[in-house]
């Protein structure tokens, strides 16, 4: 009965109808009288003031007027294409401009009659105008003016155009709230609003529509978004508690005698004690029963290779298969080469399979996975193809994970009879926040040490026109037996004139570093992989020294021998990228250096993002900041963006809040995992109504 007033369709509100109704949704997807409620307003202006016309000296706020309109005329022959009229108070007049609905214009104002304009000034020619404002008849008994705050919502050029404007809209919120403020329903238990100190729901929206003074705006706004991060967070830790309780997995019970005899005699170096604990946490996982969805934090650098290998070679000790994935075939081909080189002397049957993997060597591949004479398989998407056959896949191992799908990932589980156990390898160091929202139903290991020995990366920022300088520094470092990378933006790799910048600085540098005494290699999207891969493979032979390169070369390539980056039109790059571009130097024992160059114009985003670069070499701080300029949908891809949508909830303004919600969701579940305590019978029931539709990811990480 209450549900029903709520979902009541928004065409039967008075001054709707279903022509209106048919614009609401299409333009902002509101269907029914609870859609309406829930288009927030993004701001409030103050409606109790009228301003006067002389002291219009700003094109960021609004305006509301009091006065008549006059001089009426259409411009343009022999069709009008435009309307300007005079709208004068007492101090003064002012130009108001309508381009649209002429056909009606000449009878809508009527000489001496009072009208309340509202609308934001446009600047024109050192003069201001209204373009299209909001007016009407001024009715000194108009339940707007004079009441204090009001919203301003969100409209657009059609529903404006429809006579929905921000003001029209804030009517029909009004109107919702008589009809249905007594039905909004509570969500959240008693002893929950008591103990967070929460405003009711209905006063909550209530204030929020129609606030009167900015503490009912506060109230509103917390007690809202702690609501939805509150569910969100029930969703996430239920996904969690699902998987760990129910989904079974292979147990790998054995630390058996391929995991023995590699760390005992084939281990490159000591484990750090980062790597120690996250191997020991994996293990953990894999023997519990139920499936493994870890998240394996690393910054670049931070020795997640090895790791893998090792957990893979658990996966072997229980007669299982691995298989691991990378978003590039240079990285899989990399990949490859080190586990080959770590794995010298020791009986494992490994493979590499790629889009370049030739046909004959292909099938046997597949042939072996299938009859399970093929233990680690190391590739590219090539390892998600419904052609691939797995014996018994019992890991899968998935490195910089923020370049693939949810979908991609899922493949895997089609190809086992129990979900394999997973583990998703990031350098993309993720904001507290943004773990506790995007992979707050994963688990997540950090490794959060570098491997000893490591200099950190020396940053810094120069200019185009310090080209010389640069040019000497690199040949100091060549000098030294250095290798330098030299990495243009190309963000599509089709783009034209990203490929002319690239091409250009590579001939510019072909003259200041002339052949036989240096050379250069080349690697970017428009090669073949054959041809990257003989570029890359005389970088990594020491047979090149200097690579040019788009950011094919971004995630994960090795060479510690590099200690030169140099990222050109860096302003062009975003700091999580530049972060990863920097960490492909500083590797090895040599001081490595990173040098960003952009042209003297920047914007204040694009400095911000140099002085942050050239004050911290920490991932966390970095992938921080970057959530405060970019937002979270932008932040290091992380999961696909469009899958937390919040109405009020705010991923990059919450920081504070979502800790908080979380630990509130994680008590209530310890006290009612599920949600069947009479006390919590109008969260559950809100819970499925909110979680109903949607797909269930849990079970896929
Ligand atoms: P990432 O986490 O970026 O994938 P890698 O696994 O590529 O890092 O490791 C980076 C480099 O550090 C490699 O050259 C690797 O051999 C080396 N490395 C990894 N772990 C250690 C360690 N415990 N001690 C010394 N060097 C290490
Ligand atoms: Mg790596």
């Amino acid at each position: 009965m209450e549900q029903n007033l709520l979902q009541t369709k928004i065409a039967y509100l008075k001054g709707v109808g279903p022509k209106k109704a048919e614009i609401l949704q299409k333009e902002l997807g509101v269907f029914t009288y609870q859609d309406m409620l829930n288009q927030f307003p993004f701001r409030y202006i103050d409606r109790s003031q009228i301003q006067k016309v002389a002291n219009i000296n700003d094109d960021t706020v609004y305006y509301q007027l009091i006065g008549t309109i006059s001089n009426l005329q259409l411009i343009g022959k022999p069709r009008a294409t435009r309307a300007t009229a005079r709208f004068s108070d007492d101090s003064g007049s002012i130009e108001i401009v309508f381009f649209r609905g002429l056909k009606w214009i000449k009878d809508r104002f009527k000489p001496g009659v009072r009208y309340v304009l509202f609308g934001k000034a446009s600047e024109f020619n050192h003069n201001f105008n209204f373009v299209h404002p909001e007016i009407e008849e001024y009715n000194p008994n108009d339940p707007l003016i004079g009441e204090g705050l009001q919203g301003v919502y969100n409209s657009t050029e059609r529903l404006r155009d429809n006579g929905l404007g921000p003001r029209t809209i804030a009517k029909l919120q009004k109107l919702v709230l008589q009809q249905v403020w007594d039905f909004i329903p509570e969500t959240l238990p008693k002893y929950l609003l008591e103990q967070e100190n929460l405003i009711p729901r209905k006063y909550a929206y209530y204030q929020i529509h129609l606030p009167s003074n900015n503490i009912e705006i506060q109230q509103a706004t917390r007690r809202l978004k702690f609501e939805e991060h509150f569910f969100f967070q029930l969703k996430l830790l239920r996904n969690k508690m699902h998987r760990e309780q129910t989904v079974k997995s292979h147990v790998f019970e054995v630390v058996g005698d391929y995991f023995n005899e590699f760390y005992q005699h084939h281990l490159p170096f000591p484990l750090t004690n980062a790597q120690k604990r996250v191997i020991k946490e994996i293990r953990r996982d894999l023997a519990s029963g139920h499936q493994m969805n870890r998240l394996l934090q690393g910054d670049v650098g931070s020795g997640k290779t090895i790791v893998a290998l090792m957990v893979m070679l658990l996966a072997l000790d229980n007669g299982f298969q691995a298989c691991l994935m990378a978003p590039t075939e240079i990285l899989a081909n990399q990949h490859f080469a080190t586990i080959k080189e770590m794995l010298e002397g020791m009986n494992v049957n490994f493979a590499l399979l790629t889009g370049s993997t030739k046909i004959g060597e292909r099938r046997k591949i597949y042939a072996e996975l299938a009859d399970g004479t093929m233990q680690i398989v190391i590739g590219t998407h090539a390892l998600i193809e419904s052609k691939v056959v797995f014996k018994n896949l019992g890991l899968a191992i998935i490195d910089e994970q923020h370049r693939f799908g949810v979908e991609q990932r899922a493949k895997f589980y089609e190809k086992a009879a129990l979900p394999p156990h997973t583990l998703v390898m990031t350098a993309t160091p993720i904001p507290r926040t943004l773990a506790m929202t995007q992979y707050g139903d994963l688990d997540v290991s950090k490794i959060d040490e570098l491997p000893p020995g490591r200099k950190p990366v020396q940053t810094y920022h120069l200019y185009s026109d310090d080209r010389y300088r640069i040019m000497v520094f690199m040949k100091q470092q060549i000098a030294l037996g250095r290798q330098i990378y030299v990495v243009y933006p190309c963000i599509k790799e089709s783009e034209k004139t990203d490929m002319i910048a690239l091409q250009a600085g590579y001939e510019a540098l072909l003259r200041d570093f002339p052949e036989p005494q240096y050379k250069l290699c080349v690697c970017h999207g428009q090669l073949s992989a054959e041809d990257k891969d003989w570029e890359m493979q005389r970088f990594i032979t020491k047979n090149a020294q200097i690579m040019v390169a788009t950011t094919v070369i971004e995630v994960g390539v090795n060479v510690p021998n590099a200690s030169v980056m140099i990222i050109e039109n860096a302003n062009r790059f975003g700091l999580s990228q530049l972060h990863q571009l920097r960490g492909r130097v500083g590797r090895g024992a040599d001081q490595s250096y990173c040098i960003l160059v952009t042209d003297h114009k920047l914007t204040n985003d694009g400095k911000m993002r140099m002085k942050t670069m050239c004050s911290s070499n920490d991932g966390f701080v970095i992938a921080e900041a970057d959530l405060e300029l970019r937002g979270p949908g932008e932040t290091g891809g992380t999961r696909q963006s469009g899958q937390i949508e919040m109405m009020i909830g705010d991923l990059q303004k919450d920081g504070e809040l979502i800790p908080h919600v979380r630990e509130a969701a994680i008590n209530l579940l310890a006290d009612d995992p599920k949600l069947i305590k009479p006390e919590n019978r109008m969260l559950r029931e809100h819970y499925k109504e909110l979680f109903a539709q949607t797909f269930d990811w849990s079970q896929i990480g």
